[in-house]
């Protein structure tokens, strides 16, 4: 099968893409997109299916490799060949550099959080590792449990605005969950975490950080930092003429570190598509909201402002149903 644009990976970025151009040939492995944000309210009790939204992808196959040599793309069942290719293939997350790793579990997959639903019924003790905004939107999620945020810094939410990061630590001392900065997880057993001064008690022991790009960007012949394909400022790979990258798949060189988020995933699938389709427009990185739930607080920053309670739940609501109306019309 021969296909002009090829978009590998039908998440935010990829049905963003694929919206600017409908002739493009989407490929993802689920019938489903996964809402990563509604993942947390699978952790929290939801059934799998509130994360689940039924969207159409030309191809349902894994991606197993791509030979940017000859331009095709290696599925478990085909192969496919591409004039211009879009990478969106989202994130991972790594902590196999955890001694006891294989007593921790992540958060990344709707697989993951399904685990911690079941687990969560029969546990009393939850250590999560890392205070970032994933570890403090499920702190806020998880409900009638010893909670302990283990941080390593000395406050949350680190790289967002101060007053975001003390506004999480107010919330969740309301809800008496524990927080020790400073400190960093020496290692995990089937009951416990040792930290560099401490131990304690943990029946389910959750990770909150080292998101990357898909681990299998890995197997690529290709230019990347921490699993995210390296690219100019059109999204383009600084090895490939032919070749983008978007979303969680991207690191855009000279840019340093550009957070991980929905919105920046949809505009960066726009530029890529644009770009791929000749139009060369730079991305432009703007993060213009920014909303944290913790159990039914939100709060964020809209346009670099604070935002609180009702209009900041409001934004957070609106941008996930915009998110599944935009999967539902691919
Ligand atoms: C738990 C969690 C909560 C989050 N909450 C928020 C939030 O509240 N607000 C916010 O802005 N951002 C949030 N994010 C981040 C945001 O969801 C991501 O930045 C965004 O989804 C990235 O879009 P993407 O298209 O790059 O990747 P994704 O949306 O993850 O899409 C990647 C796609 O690639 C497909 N794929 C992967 N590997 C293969 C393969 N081998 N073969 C075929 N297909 C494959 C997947 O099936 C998937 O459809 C959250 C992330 C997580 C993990």
């Amino acid at each position: 099968m021969k296909g002009k644009v090829v978009i590998l990976g039908g998440g935010i970025a990829g049905i963003s893409a694929k919206l600017v151009n409908r002739n493009a040939v989407l490929i993802d492995k689920s019938r489903y997109m996964i809402m990563a944000p509604c993942l947390i309210d699978v952790v929290s009790g939801y059934p799998e299916e509130h994360a689940m939204i039924n969207r159409n992808v030309d191809i349902i196959d894994n991606i197993k490799n791509v030979d940017f040599k000859n331009k095709s793309i290696i599925l478990d069942n085909n192969t496919v060949e591409y004039e211009k290719l879009i990478i969106a293939l989202g994130p991972s997350q790594n902590y196999s550099f955890i001694n006891g790793s294989e007593y921790v579990y992540g958060l990344s997959s709707l697989e993951g959080a399904i685990k911690i639903r079941e687990r969560l019924k029969t546990s009393k003790d939850v250590i999560i590792i890392g205070g970032g905004y994933l570890g403090v939107e499920i702190a806020g999620a998880i409900k009638n449990k010893n909670i302990t945020v283990i941080e390593r810094a000395e406050k949350l939410l680190t790289g967002l605005p101060e007053n975001l990061s003390t506004h999480a630590e107010k919330i969740l001392r309301e809800k008496h969950v524990k927080i020790i900065y400073g400190s960093t997880v020496k290692s995990v057993g089937k009951d416990s975490v040792i930290t560099s001064d401490n131990e304690y008690n943990s029946d389910l022991t959750l990770f909150a950080g080292g998101l990357t790009g898909n681990k299998i960007i890995g197997n690529f012949d290709i230019t990347n930092k921490n699993l995210k394909i390296v690219v100019d400022k059109y999204l383009k790979s600084v090895d490939y003429e032919d070749v983008y990258a978007c979303g969680d798949s991207m690191f855009i060189e000279n840019k340093g570190n550009i957070p991980m988020s929905a919105i920046i995933a949809r505009s960066a699938g726009i530029t890529a598509m644009h770009n791929a389709l000749g139009y060369m427009r730079e991305f432009r990185n703007d993060n213009w909201i920014n909303v944290i739930e913790i159990g039914n607080n939100y709060f964020g920053t809209l346009n670099n402002s604070f935002i609180n309670g009702g209009t900041a739940k409001f934004l957070k609501k609106a941008a996930i149903a915009l998110s599944v109306n935009y999967a539902r019309s691919v």
